[in-house]
């Protein structure tokens, strides 16, 4: 926080003091997302090389000093950030790449790139003296908010569209928060959300809205940029649904460009699934947005009606990136690729980023000498059911010798099962 220098809104530009709770511009309304703008001279005095060298913190944390929160009480919080960033050697000579890293954020507390957002929230929250948070969510910012408040003993109200998959509604419960399962889609669950955040004066942690979640979100390229020892991928790749990850993806490289550890920001990829790609769209027609369908099983991306579109489209257009778009079908053989070459369970809307690496490559838009990390977002088991379907089922067999190796025989055709 002590680095914040004002916010500013990303419409009509309007400035508001640091000490400002408005949420988003009051002049604009929704539409009006606040920035938060830092003073990166006097950052640079405190973050250098030398800071991160010293460091011991293994957790988002460890960035406090570039992000806009206190953080008093950032050592109760689960253990949010500091995920692996895989160097794969065998994937990136498959689809053809200088170097593939993959950052696992599946493995968050959580289980997924969402616990950036809501660790930072719940913090937000109690220093503004807040007991109540809320968010609506397809499922992944619910769970995420419930856990990191559950551990800073804030109550959490969650709204989720009915069709919200069931292993997330489970871990919704075991937070003990109170989940609200709105009849519609996820535009109906953010207006109630919004109406009832309103009414009763709730804190509100909608990722779109709430400037901080970008904030939270941007650690993760902190820390690619630092796991790569500030030498930078040229490209960065990141599924997409509302914006806000990417537009935290983009924030973070910015920073550092501020502060002189990085000499350029990463061309940043953004993937939305065939069935509901408004960003494409937008993007392809002088970035207008219009509302669309939500026709893909990777639910965590399935938003037609993004909130964080600024943001979004920025991070591309000043990283000089790309919005690629992914079939079904290529998701599904992605989450494959993640499994069963480096043992990755993810998402579907976590396998979408390596599908949309895949396809960028192929169709010439990443080069072959490039360097690239993909983001892979959420863990799989948060939604087993709707993969479980187009994944191959197990062998069913009698407990018998001969028939194993009959089977054996058939599909590994080793001579050691003879
Ligand atoms: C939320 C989410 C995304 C997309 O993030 P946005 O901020 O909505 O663009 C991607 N993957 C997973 C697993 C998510 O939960
Ligand atoms: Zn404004």
């Amino acid at each position: 926080m002590e680095h914040v220098s004002h916010y500013a809104c990303t419409l009509c530009g309007a400035a508001y003091e640091k000490t400002s709770t408005h949420l988003t511009c009051p002049a604009c309304g929704e539409k009006g997302i606040l920035d938060v703008i830092y003073d990166y001279d006097t950052m640079r005095k405190q973050v250098d090389a030398a800071y991160f060298d010293s460091c011991t913190e293994r957790s988002m944390w460890r960035y406090l000093p570039l992000m806009s929160v206190s953080g008093d009480r950032a050592g109760e919080s689960l253990a949010v950030g500091w995920t692996p960033l895989y160097d794969s050697l065998r994937l990136a000579g498959e689809i053809d790449v200088a170097k593939l890293y993959l950052k696992d954020d599946g493995v968050n507390p959580t289980g997924s790139l969402k616990d950036r957002a809501s660790a930072i929230a719940v913090l937000k929250a109690d220093e503004e003296g807040h007991r109540n948070i809320a968010c609506s969510s397809t499922g992944n910012a619910a769970s995420s908010l419930a856990g990191n408040a559950a551990r800073l003993g804030l109550e959490a109200f969650i709204f989720v569209p009915e069709r919200a998959p069931s292993g997330k509604l489970t871990q919704l419960a075991a937070y003990g928060a109170e989940v609200i399962s709105v009849e519609g889609d996820y535009k109906d669950a953010f207006n109630l959300s919004k109406a009832a955040i309103e009414t009763f004066g709730w804190y509100n942690r909608n990722a779109a809205i709430n400037p901080h979640m970008v904030e939270g979100k941007k650690t993760v390229a902190l820390e690619i940029a630092e796991q790569l020892a500030f030498d930078v991928p040229d490209y960065v790749v990141v599924s997409v649904g509302d914006g806000c990850t990417i537009g935290g993806v983009y924030k973070g490289f910015y920073d550092l460009l501020q502060l002189g550890l990085i000499e350029r920001i990463p061309r940043i990829v953004g993937v939305q699934a065939e069935g509901c790609r408004p960003f494409v769209d937008a993007a392809a027609c002088g970035g207008e947005l219009i509302e669309c369908e939500e026709r893909t099983l990777a639910d965590s991306i399935a938003v037609g009606i993004p909130r964080n579109p600024k943001k979004a489209l920025r991070a591309v257009r000043e990283s000089d990136g790309e919005w690629v778009t992914v079939t079904d079908e290529e998701i599904i053989q992605a989450m494959q690729t993640l499994g069963a070459r480096e043992g990755i369970f993810a998402e579907p809307a976590a396998a979408a980023s390596l599908a949309g690496a895949i396809r960028a490559r192929r169709d010439g838009v990443i080069d072959k000498a490039a360097r690239i990390a993909v983001i892979v977002t959420g863990n799989g088991l948060k939604d087993p059911d709707t993969a479980k379907t187009k994944l191959p089922p197990p062998t069913k067999l009698p407990p018998d010798l001969d028939a194993l190796k009959a089977h054996l025989k058939h599909t590994h055709d080793k001579e050691d099962t003879e």
